[in-house]
């Protein structure tokens, strides 16, 4: 595990909110963890200058309005009501694409991204 204080406050975030997540709806992280890292980096990415982990896999006129709306705040609604998340980031276990595991490996994450 490195050193979690040379870890962006935001990268850390999402990380773990990630773990807990995954936990609590049942749901597993992608077999390929490249997909998992680069999502992960970029709701943090969205909480450092928006203030708000909005969803990275679409694409916005105006970011901060999003923001606001709530809808693609991570766990988006979609998420919330129907456990779908486009970004693959929680996938349910009978997906293809869905590998075994609901922890991540931080250094692991890091050397993807
Ligand atoms: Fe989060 Fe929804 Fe985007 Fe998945 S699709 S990363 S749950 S905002």
């Amino acid at each position: 595990m490195p050193n979690l204080n040379n870890i962006p406050e935001n990268f850390q975030a999402m990380y773990k909110f990630s773990e807990a997540y995954a936990k609590r709806t049942g749901t597993f992280f992608c077999a390929d963890l490249s997909v998992t890292a680069v999502v992960i980096e970029g709701l943090a990415k969205h909480k450092d200058n928006y203030g708000a982990p909005l969803c990275p896999c679409r694409h916005y006129d105006d970011k901060a309005k999003e923001v606001a709306n709530t809808y693609w705040n991570c766990p988006c609604v979609p998420m919330r009501e129907r456990r779908e998340c486009h970004c693959m980031l929680f996938l349910p276990n009978d997906s293809e694409f869905a590998g075994n595991h609901q922890d991540l490996d931080m250094g692991v994450l890091l050397g993807l991204i």
